[in-house]
């Protein structure tokens, strides 16, 4: 499914269901930028399921984009579905992380101990469990060197109904045990048949799901590699590093002819101070006045950076001084995050089948440019 509207669908799920699908690596999680919920309000999300009460509502993305995902959640290593090669879709959770690592940190666990191919191996233990006590009806979080009371049962065996019948038995020997066992069935039934409304979100278009994310208020967990970012340049005389705006320099050369001027050469350098070159990396203007009579536009890097400096290379654009592919690769170089670094490699990537260019020559999508980065990363490739 390759998708560049967005679609949505509501489906109702019901919470194992939803766990399970997280567990075998259906439903992938990415990492939050959210700090973790504190005791307080997971015990409080435990209660209000218990009591039957909306928790709210998740939000998943479905895409063939590659988003980060976590491996392992609370003690629980997740299973690996197969990657989303080319062109399959992948789910990811975008909203209500917590929610979900919460409670899957919480009645995790079970998932995997039944699991026959990997149970056999103990987890690690957590440093803290969640327990409902039958006597109270209240849920408890227990840190792992507290004494627990007989009356507490691990929320991790929750969906465990071999560890479940033993503990009803067990609570059979005190004199309200039938009492307590049948809460216990009771909070049983209560976590199997609670539901949560998923709101599916499927798309290709990151930016226009981040904007519908947006909407919302929930900060978008979505994947490193589209909030790329261009730190430093590249000049075009030494090929070294320009490591800040300031020690950039972008300038070209125009001529008239007639009416008209005709430019040439636009090309981003080092400033003379932050050359590595004794000459310096900038045009010397008298050669290339005798070489065609044309003379020297200049300006810092700084000046075309940012909204304005946008602006500034549109307006370079609509001047028909310059080439336009040169004016267009200078607004990629300094306005699509990735693409100063990316530019280099992009050639490579493709001719190893890394990536797919599937627009105009000359435009790429965040993504492509984000694989053709961590492609030469992984090769060690400079720059
Ligand atoms: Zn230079």
């Amino acid at each position: 499914m390759v998708s560049r509207s967005v679609q949505q669908e509501v489906i109702v799920r019901r919470l194992p269901d939803l766990l399970r699908a997280v567990y075998e690596g259906r439903l992938r999680v990415p990492s939050s930028d959210q700090p973790p919920w504190d005791d307080k309000r997971r015990l409080k999300l435990l209660e209000a399921i218990y009591r039957g009460l909306p928790v709210g509502s998740l939000t998943v993305l479905r895409t063939t984009v590659e988003l980060d995902y976590r491996h392992t959640l609370g003690t629980v290593p997740l299973r690996e579905q197969p990657g989303p090669g080319q062109g399959s879709a992948g789910d990811y959770l975008v909203d209500g992380i917590e929610l979900v690592t919460t409670l899957f940190e919480a009645l995790g666990p079970a998932f995997w101990r039944n699991d026959g191919a990997r149970g056999h191996r103990p987890l690690a233990p957590a440093e803290a469990r969640l327990a409902f006590d039958v006597q109270t009806r209240t849920f408890q979080n227990r840190r792992s060197d507290e004494t627990w009371r007989v009356t507490e049962y691990a929320l991790e065996n929750l969906f465990d109904a071999e560890r479940q019948h033993g503990f009803a038995k067990s609570l059979r020997q005190f004199s309200d045990g039938e009492r307590m066992a049948n809460r216990l069935a009771h909070l049983v039934d209560a976590f199997f048949d609670f539901n949560l409304p998923v709101i599916t979100i499927a798309s290709d278009d990151v930016e226009a799901v981040q904007s519908a994310l947006a909407i919302r208020l929930v900060p978008a967990s979505l994947p490193r590699e589209h909030q790329l970012t261009t730190t430093c340049w590249y000049c075009d005389t030494c090929a070294q590093r320009i490591e800040q705006p300031r020690d950039g320099w972008v300038e070209w050369l125009v001529r008239r002819e007639g009416t008209q001027w005709i430019g040439r050469g636009l090309r981003l350098v080092h400033h003379q101070p932050a050359s590595p070159l004794p000459q310096g990396c900038q045009y010397d203007d008298q050669q290339e006045f005798t070489r065609d009579r044309s003379t020297l536009r200049d300006l810092p890097l700084e000046d075309f950076l940012g909204p304005d400096g946008l602006t500034r290379l549109l307006m370079l654009l609509d001047q028909y001084e310059l080439p336009r592919a040169e004016v267009i690769e200078m607004i990629n170089r300094l306005h699509v995050p990735g693409y100063e670094r990316a530019r280099f490699h992009i050639p490579d990537a493709v001719a190893a089948g890394v990536i797919d260019l599937n627009l105009p020559e000359g435009f790429y999508r965040q993504r492509q440019i984000a694989n053709a980065l961590e492609w030469a990363d992984r090769e060690g490739r400079k720059p």
